[in-house]
């Protein structure tokens, strides 16, 4: 390894060990630490680090972000990690105390190892490993802290607000070779009128296929027999009944079972009312959304329409539904396309939350350079950029990607008890990091 020595390697793990040691899960807010006091102290912590490499630091005196940065220049290539972890769940689990990161057979162990305090820190330090060796930076290198990744992104939401974009990045928090595309995230409401008819309450999360439909309203026998007639299992509990179908992440909604899209298929023969004729005479089981909106994919793949709740009183009706919208598609033109579909069952469309997709071109300079990059560090001449259905800081910033830092064959303990990362493995991120900075920013 050119660059990575054993000096380096000593500094980065015993800083990790810094930073890991700062517990910084979401907490209670407090004055200057939106996300609680471990939090902004990691984030403290880590700019402590980073003006110790020489860089310029500046922190949000709200508390949400931080960033350090070196070189001079217009351009700005970003790093965006996150400091902030989820908690360490039980301590019964772990073998070792989650906040006391201990090295054991070449191993080191604790909460943020993984994800993503030791990817950040692999970046950074792959960084001094150039500057020590007397290069001198083309253009800023500017790494970014984000402190509500596990949340709601709000930190990293405030940087975008508050500073300068970046002209290219990477974020190290996920897996090499390098993600290129990720797609649009658009949750939504199909509102509409209430009826008398019958009523269904749910409370289902929005990012995933519903497994379970509960059912104890008038006409339960009839609701049965075409439950029976589709073959659509249920558990009969005399005065109510359950709908089963399988649960998987919204993002694989075409592999799930919707169980609520089965009751509704089922109602809808037994009962006249509009808003249940989108399911039972268009939308169906198909969670790709196309008889619908016809067939809308791309390279990215096809659009994944997750139906979760459908919730009607005798004043509303109300579906939450999920998309995971293919990179290349108007996300203007496809909800234009939707609100107007579901005029025809009395629905009206209404905007929760959107997610911009990920989408840096295979052909661009920054995936064709980390690409090669990993392919000589790692010798694997056939790794391929990769598209995800999940969700990267790298989608916050303007042409940037995701990039490692987890290792093939490195096993997952992302979120995990005894959350750790094998020494060599790290070394060789900080590695790949090392050349891709050297490549992107120092020549
Ligand atoms: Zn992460």
């Amino acid at each position: 390894m050119p660059y990575i020595t054993e000096t380096i390697q000593t500094q980065a793990v015993k800083a990790l060990q810094e930073l890991v040691a700062q517990p910084s899960f979401n907490q209670a807010p407090s004055s200057g630490a939106p996300f609680g006091k471990g939090i902004r102290m990691a984030l403290d912590q880590m700019l402590a680090i980073c003006n110790q490499l020489g860089m310029r630091t500046y922190e949000d005196p709200e508390g949400y972000y931080g960033y350090a940065e070196i070189g001079s220049g217009e351009e700005i290539f970003g790093v965006i990690g996150h400091l902030d972890t989820v908690p360490a769940g039980d301590p019964k689990a772990w073998d070792t105390d989650p906040f006391d990161p201990v090295i054991k057979d070449g191993v080191i162990f604790g909460r943020g190892t993984q994800d993503d305090k030791g990817p950040t820190i692999a970046a950074l330090f792959a960084l001094k490993a150039l500057l020590d060796a007397g290069m001198v930076p083309t253009k800023r290198i500017r790494f970014i802290f984000g402190t509500d990744e596990e949340i709601l992104w709000r930190g990293i939401a405030k940087y975008n607000e508050k500073e300068s974009p970046i002209d290219m990045g990477f974020s190290p928090d996920s897996e090499f070779p390098l993600t290129y595309a990720e797609k649009g995230l658009q949750q939504a409401y199909l509102i509409g009128p209430g009826t008398d008819l019958f009523t269904l309450h749910m409370d289902n999360a929005m990012n995933a296929v519903p497994g379970k439909a509960d059912y104890d309203g008038p006409k339960l026998t009839e609701v049965k027999a075409v439950l029976d007639q589709h073959g659509f299992e249920y558990e009969d509990h005399g005065t109510s009944i359950t709908v089963l179908g399988k649960s998987v992440h919204a993002m694989n909604a075409p592999q799930g079972v919707n169980a609520v899209l089965r009751l509704c298929i089922a109602l809808d023969d037994v009962f006249d009312f509009a808003p249940l004729d989108l399911i039972g005479k268009c939308f169906l089981e198909d969670a790709t959304g196309q008889n619908l909106l016809g067939k809308v994919a791309d390279e990215s793949g096809q659009l994944t329409f997750n139906i979760s709740s459908f919730e009607v009183s005798p004043k509303e009706t109300r579906l939450q539904i999920d998309l995971r919208i293919p990179v290349t598609i108007d996300r203007e033109q496809l909800v234009a396309q939707l609100s107007k579909r579901v005029q025809k069952y009395g629905l009206t469309y209404k905007h929760f939350d959107y997610l911009a997709p990920l989408y840096v071109p295979k052909e661009s300079k920054l995936v064709q350079t980390l690409m090669k990059v990993y392919q000589d560090a790692t010798g694997d001449l056939k790794a391929e950029p990769q598209i995800s259905g999940g969700a990267t800081f790298a989608r916050t910033m303007h042409n940037c990607v995701a990039f490692g830092g987890m290792l093939p064959g490195v096993p997952d303990y992302m979120h995990q008890a005894n959350e750790q990362w094998p020494l060599d493995s790290m070394a060789k991120t900080m590695e790949i990091y090392a050349v891709a900075l050297k490549q992107l920013c120092f020549e």
